[in-house]
């Protein structure tokens, strides 16, 4: 089959947050299983064209106004032989920091405009290849207009029997706009409506995408079922649930080669279900890097996290309510947090780390550090508000850090609540995100590792045990790719 991925970031090219993995993770899943996988995103100018190799004349792009000339260079994904990757470059549109925007500037006026060139330059692209997909898969609200553009200007010609897929990442960002860029989109004023991009006399791509799409999918089945109600819907829900029978949730899968207890380059010692020593090493270089007493028998709870509201920071350390400091002063615990964003919860973590000896906060970015906490931590804190699917929780699992989880989204579909009476489970899970629940829910992990060791050890191995390699979920996107070819 031959699929093409249009998205704005594609690991490690581009990258601000899980998009870029799961992207670059699946399509190199997908040309595992042998099939015609190609990738398209901008080319920003962090993007040395050193490296790459510039494809033969220029690429004229009609977007709305005018006709923008593009280069277009290209590459092979690392760790494919055959998996291209291209590059739209335009000096205007992404010659510049950020992908979205900068901390300063977060949201850029004229994505509409570059991001609309990515979509249109993804047709114009396959034209200039002679390479014509079966399926164009669209990841998120920056490439939503792709299948808007192939269900109102191209489905004809040798797109006619391309179908599309949209994957809902987040759908808490939606790219909405005022209604003034709609001509850039290069769709005609009598698609405003049906095309879906009208919002409250706005454009909203991802509202586009969600009603012009052949298929939706997203990143977990629960997420799929939430994002269908009011509560977790973002006013997106009544879409949703029209179309829910062209919407599928599925899990994305961890990276192997990274987030392998047994080979991780980042930690103090490697380890496995078979030789457990390793994780007891990591705990004391864990305690000893944090500053926090080194004692195998204390247990450290992790938390590595962007600290924004999705989160549950609020819940865990807002000054008056937030539950981590009762936790640490009346729990015998020792909690580990690295994380960056909000600025009023990076200022509360360091007053928090310089008021208690048992919280150590580190505010950053530090991929080895990450590594490091999930290797080293008896438990991983992750009470998240909403979560289209969470990766560490499914890092902590496989590194045998039992997690402790709020039961929403890819967080309910990958930890199962302990059971106190038959020892099942691979978790800890509260049913609502409070601090109360929060606080009830570390104590009864911590009770459980004091005084019901069999069990904690049991649920580490069965942890350890789980599967989340990307083949499982490249198969279900594949039945996807063959079931929309024969239902349209
Ligand atoms: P989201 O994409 O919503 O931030 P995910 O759990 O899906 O949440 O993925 C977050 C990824 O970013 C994980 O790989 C996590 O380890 C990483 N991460 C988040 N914050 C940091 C940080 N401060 N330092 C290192 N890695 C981080």
């Amino acid at each position: 089959m031959r699929i093409l991925m249009v998205s704005a970031e594609a690991a490690p090219f581009a990258k601000t947050g899980g998009l870029a993995d799961a992207v670059s993770a699946l399509s190199i899943a997908l040309n595992k299983l042998g099939h015609d996988v190609r990738i398209v995103i901008p080319r920003y100018y962090k993007i040395n064209r050193d490296k790459l190799t510039k494809l033969e004349g220029p690429m004229g792009v009609y977007c709305g106004y005018s006709e923008e000339w593009t280069a277009v260079y290209t590459t092979t994904m690392p760790g494919t032989k055959d998996l291209p990757v291209y590059f739209i470059d335009h000096e205007n549109c992404y010659g510049r920091d950020g992908v979205y925007g900068t901390p300063f500037d977060p949201d850029f006026q004229d994505n509409p405009y570059r991001f609309s060139l990515l979509c249109h330059g993804a047709f114009q692209l396959c034209r200039k290849l002679g390479w014509y997909p079966d399926i164009i898969h669209a990841h998120d609200w920056s490439a939503a207009l792709a299948p808007v553009l192939l269900r109102f200007n191209e489905r004809h010609g040798e797109f006619a029997h391309t179908k599309s897929v949209f994957t809902i990442h987040n759908l808490g960002y939606q790219g909405w706009y005022s209604k003034h860029n709609y001509p850039v989109l290069g769709l005609d004023w009598q698609h405003y409506y049906s095309s879906g991009f009208e919002d409250y006399d706005q454009i909203n791509f991802l509202k586009a995408g969600l009603i012009s799409s052949d298929v939706l999918t997203t990143v977990s089945p629960t997420y799929a079922q939430e994002i269908q109600s009011a509560e977790n819907g973002f006013r997106m829900d009544g879409i949703l649930r029209q179309r829910s029978g062209d919407l599928f949730g599925i899990l994305n899968g961890v990276d192997m080669d990274v987030w392998n207890p047994s080979k991780d380059k980042y930690i103090e010692k490697t380890f496995s279900t078979r030789s457990m020593a390793g994780k007891a090493a990591n705990k004391k270089a864990l305690q000893e890097r944090m500053g926090l007493e080194v004692n195998p028998d204390i247990p450290v709870v992790g938390i590595v996290t962007r600290l924004a509201d999705q989160k549950g920071v609020a819940e865990l350390f807002a000054p008056t309510y937030g539950c981590a400091y009762r936790m640490c002063t009346d729990m015998k615990l020792q909690l580990v947090v690295l994380g960056s964003g909000e600025r009023w919860c990076e200022d509360e973590l360091r007053v928090l780390s310089s008021n208690l000896p048992n919280l150590r906060a580190y505010i950053g970015y530090d991929e080895s550090l990450s590594h490091l906490i999930e290797a080293g931590s008896d438990f991983f804190l992750m009470p998240s508000r909403y979560e289209p699917c969470g990766l560490n929780q499914m890092y902590s699992l496989l590194y045998g850090t039992l997690p402790i989880v709020h039961r929403t989204g890819g967080l309910a579909d990958t930890v199962q609540n302990y059971n106190e009476q038959t020892g099942e489970g691979n978790g800890f899970v509260l049913n609502h995100l409070t601090p109360s629940s929060i606080y009830d829910t570390v104590g009864w992990a911590m009770y459980a590792y004091y005084n019901k060791k069999d069990h904690i050890k049991a649920m580490q191995k069965r942890a350890m045990q789980s599967n989340f390699g990307w083949d499982v979920s490249a198969n279900k996107y594949l039945e996807i790719y063959e079931m929309i070819q024969k239902r349209f």
